[in-house]
């Protein structure tokens, strides 16, 4: 008789276990709390699904036990995912960085792709049943939904993560985990735009430059990145934001204080810089800073920066102020007081610990018959990817194990 599979989840790696077992002649049913399949996914890579990355690799990911992640990636590579998809029908393209994307650079293609090879393959999907209770039982699952009882000889949890609950994101895979014993490490948002109280900033609110910034926590430089950073009217956002911002919040999370220090105009040196507003500053002698300095910034952070340095009322720049200007175009720190959680992030680090799943088939080691994948555990991945291609990865590799006993 068939083994009767039961997948909590019908996102990213949900739907790819659930098309792997039942390719390979399992009787599957997958279960999704939305009305829809792959919500998350459509919202992935701004609308275009960044799946996977061509430079995929251990350093690129996060969590307490990443041994699970380096078995994960040497079993699971960028061509696995390419050949994945192309089986379905969908090719890849590389479009920028390493980054690749359906050739479509439509997420709805992908989400598309996946749900055709779940029907093609006979996959039983149950939309707008949202899990209440996992139990085991006398060698059977028993799934409760709000719906009905489900009974399943293996289950495999792929509820992904808290992030965007507004996508259907739950912590109930934490709850079933735990209810098993398994160890939870307590979540934070990664990925997410960060949040300060320092008041001036809502003058800045809307300008998007191109920045270097260092986080510091505790004043230990903890990281330093170049790229796209947007002031917001709350703190700040952009890529380059998204991208520095798991170990602030981890630092806000055990209490410390965190501090992103930018640098406004990164392609010129502080020394360069001095003697360029002493040449402005006597050339236009006879006009207001403001005026002359807008030819440098952005006129917001032109005011910005002169508030900062407590000049925006002095008509006449000596060489100490031009000094202590430079200094602040090239070093604006912005202390950093919070995130905007979940509700913001792409992902949320913590989660099942991975010391308790096997490496090879993402099965338990704490209850037989039990599998989990994707967000649900202890991984977190760098913006470019890496989230996506451990879903699927985790799904396929789960699905295939599925097959064996
Ligand atoms: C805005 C945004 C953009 C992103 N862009 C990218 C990107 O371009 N590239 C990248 O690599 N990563 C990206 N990510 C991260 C990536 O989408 C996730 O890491 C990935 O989807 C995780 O897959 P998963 O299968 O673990 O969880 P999900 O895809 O979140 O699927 C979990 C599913 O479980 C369902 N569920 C939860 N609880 C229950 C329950 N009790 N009963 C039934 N169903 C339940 C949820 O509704 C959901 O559909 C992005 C995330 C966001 C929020």
């Amino acid at each position: 008789m068939k083994k009767k599979i039961g997948i909590i989840g019908g996102g990213a790696s949900g739907m790819v276990c659930a098309i792997v077992a039942a390719q390979g002649g399992c009787d599957v049913t997958l279960i999704e709390k939305n009305k829809k399949l792959g919500r998350k996914i459509l919202a992935t890579g701004n609308g275009r699904c960044n799946i996977t990355n061509v430079d995929i690799g251990e350093h690129y990911y996060h969590g307490h036990h990443l041994s699970l992640v380096k078995e994960t990636l040497k079993h699971f590579s960028k061509h696995h995912v390419e050949n994945f998809f192309a089986k379905l029908g969908l090719d890849l393209v590389c479009i920028e960085d390493g980054r690749m994307f359906p050739m479509s650079l439509q997420s709805s293609s992908v989400v598309a792709f996946l749900e055709d090879a779940l029907l093609q393959n006979g996959v039983k999907i149950k939309v707008d049943s949202n899990v209440k209770s996992l139990k085991y039982f006398s060698d059977k699952f028993i799934v409760l939904t709000d719906k009905e009882e489900l009974f399943f000889d293996k289950v495999v949890i792929s509820s992904g993560s808290l992030a965007m609950p507004s996508l259907g994101s739950s912590s109930d895979g934490y709850s079933f985990a735990k209810s098993f014993g398994h160890k939870i490490y307590p979540a934070f948002p990664s990925l997410v735009q960060l949040v300060s109280d320092e008041k001036l900033l809502k003058r800045v609110s809307g300008v998007k430059i191109d920045a270097i910034l260092s986080a510091y926590v505790e004043k230990n430089l903890i990281n330093e990145i170049r790229g796209d950073l947007l002031f917001t009217d709350y703190g700040l956002s952009g890529l380059a934001i998204l991208d520095i911002s798991r170990g602030v919040v981890y630092g806000l999370s055990q209490g410390k204080s965190c501090v992103i220090k930018i640098d406004l105009l990164p392609d010129i040196s502080i020394s360069s810089l001095k003697k360029l507003l002493q040449k402005k500053s006597q050339q236009f002698s006879s006009k207001k800073p403001a005026l002359w300095l807008n030819g440098i910034l952005h006129q917001k952070l032109v005011y910005f920066i002169l508030e900062k340095t407590n000049l925006s009322h002095v008509l006449k720049l000596q060489t100490k102020h031009l000094h202590a200007l430079a200094y602040m175009i090239k070093n604006l720190s912005i202390t950093i007081v919070d995130s905007r959680g979940a509700k913001g992030a792409e992902v949320m680090a913590g989660g099942i610990s991975c010391d308790e799943i096997d490496r090879k088939t993402f099965m338990s080691k704490l209850q037989k018959d039990l599998y989990f994948t994707g967000e649900v555990l202890d991984v977190d991945g760098d913006r470019g990817g890496y989230n996506l291609h451990f879903a699927w990865a985790s799904g396929y590799l789960a699905g295939k194990h599925l097959l064996m006993k």
